[in-house]
């Protein structure tokens, strides 16, 4: 046997001993994970200072507090999400023989899980997704992405000193590592990455006929019509298209505006950003992840013209958010998502056409609609098929526990957050008993 298999066979021999069944285990776990992300918070942030230059407010903001209110969430609604749902039982069945029926829902764990995450937030969505691994009574096969190498190894060894190695454990490595632990049967795999990965993984789990959860990408549209608030939209624009370097999947990838408004809103783009970005921007701002990553968004700027941003710094792979008019449906820069903080410019006259263009794409992740108009409004929630979004806002549907995140289409299947992570990693038994008289 492999290392990679004689692993999984002792998660899976651990899993038979069904000791990740009982809710007292469930919970000392989710505690323990709890304890890990707390007493290591320095090094986390000093770990991703030292992969994307993450400013210490982003760690906090995005990858640390969300994950500790997560594992408080579960702590608290493990029992009632874990308890059989008892549900009526029609008449029906008493067609098929006298007697008293009592139907039941059971949530049992899927056993062995293998979870893939990207570099863009090595620890949210590592971890994320493993607090309802953990909850629904799983074990947990964890691959953080080789990009952010800092933070991979960290996870490794504080996975190694706070967990058993048959219940939780990383395996760390490159492509081939990743195809390795993809030949192999796992019970449930959730992968958080690109879409052409994202079907590498659907074409291994297929084999084996593990069901998946992919948290894929896209090009994520941020609408401006002519009724916005515009400096409200500027400062989400900029807030969305900044954080982490534009390197989030749900960042707004393109900005589609109402002609009316375009160069007022970019006048108010080129203050905001010269107040935020003017003399020193890099101190306190990520990097992109890699040279290769750089150049191929700083290459997008050969697309379109600079209208707003435009500040690079080739040294230390930093670029200021940077707004390219002049762009068409057919230039580069529209084919892929950016994952970056070049954001092309294109505009409407009417805002049907502004919907019939962005359902003429692959269906996004994430869509913004900046309008005070609530026909506006509704028809853009009533038209377009998106994973999640808000109007008036941007990200926030992704800390709200009570909404399910997830993509549709192209930008993924299935979801997780709150509840909904705890059903995602839990099959759904569903259970008859007949009482004969
Ligand atoms: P990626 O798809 O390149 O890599 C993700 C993971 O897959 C990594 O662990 C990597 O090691 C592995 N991998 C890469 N190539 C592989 C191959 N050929 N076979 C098997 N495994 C392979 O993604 P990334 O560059 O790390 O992350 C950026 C992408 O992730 C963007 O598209 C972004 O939108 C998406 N993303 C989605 C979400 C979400 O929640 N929906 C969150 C973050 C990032």
């Amino acid at each position: 046997m492999t290392p990679i298999q004689t692993l999984i066979q002792k998660q899976r021999d651990f899993f038979a001993t069904g000791a990740t069944k009982q809710l007292a285990f469930r919970k000392a776990q989710l505690a323990r994970l709890k304890t890990l992300l707390e007493d290591n918070t320095q090094a986390i942030c000093d770990v991703l200072k030292a992969d994307l230059n993450k400013p210490a407010d982003q760690v906090m903001l995005a990858e640390i507090t969300p994950l500790v209110h997560e594992i408080d969430y579960m702590l608290e609604n493990l029992e009632r999400l874990a308890a059989p749902k008892n549900v009526e039982s029609p008449e029906t069945l008493k067609l098929f023989g006298a007697g008293e029926y009592h139907s039941q829902i059971i949530a049992e764990p899927y056993g062995v899980t293998l979870n893939i995450s990207p570099w863009n937030y090595p620890f949210q969505l590592s971890i994320s997704p493993i607090i309802g691994a953990i909850a629904a009574g799983n074990t947990v096969v964890l691959k953080p992405s080789e990009f952010t190498v800092h933070s991979s190894a960290l996870l490794n060894r504080l996975v190694a000193q706070y967990f058993a190695p048959e219940f939780f454990t990383v395996v760390e490595g490159d492509v081939a590592v990743n195809q390795a632990l993809l030949a192999e049967k796992f019970d449930y795999i959730f992968f958080t990455g690109s879409v052409p990965v994202g079907r590498i993984v659907m074409a291994a789990a297929s084999k084996h006929l593990t069901p998946v959860t992919l948290e894929l990408g896209g090009k994520s549209p941020f609408i401006v019509d002519t009724s916005a608030n515009l400096e409200q939209a500027a400062d989400s624009l900029i807030f969305g298209k900044t954080f982490n370097s534009g390197q989030t999947c749900i960042a707004p990838d393109y900005l589609l505006i109402h002609e009316a408004v375009k160069a007022e809103f970019v006048a108010i783009l080129n203050q905001k950003l010269t107040a935020l970005f003017g003399d020193n921007p890099w101190q306190n701002y990520a990097k992109v992840v890699s040279e290769r990553h750089y150049l191929r968004i700083k290459n997008f700027l050969k697309d379109g013209n600079i209208v707003a941003g435009g500040l690079f710094n080739d040294e230390t792979h930093q670029m200021i958010m940077t707004v390219l008019d002049g762009v068409t449906w057919d230039s580069p820069v529209m084919q892929d998502e950016i994952f970056g903080s070049v954001l092309p410019m294109l505009t409407f006259s009417r805002f049907d056409d502004a919907l019939a263009q962005i359902t003429a794409q692959a269906k996004p992740l994430a869509l913004y609609c900046f309008t005070e108009d609530k026909t506006n409004q509704e028809k853009v929630l009533a038209q377009v098929s998106f994973g999640g979004g808000a109007i008036n806002s941007c990200f926030l549907h992704f800390f709200n526990h009570n909404l399910p995140f997830g993509g549709v289409g192209d930008s993924g299947m299935g979801s997780y957050h709150g509840d909904r992570s705890f059903y995602e990693l839990s099959h759904e038994k569903a259970v008859v008993v007949r009482k004969i008289a």
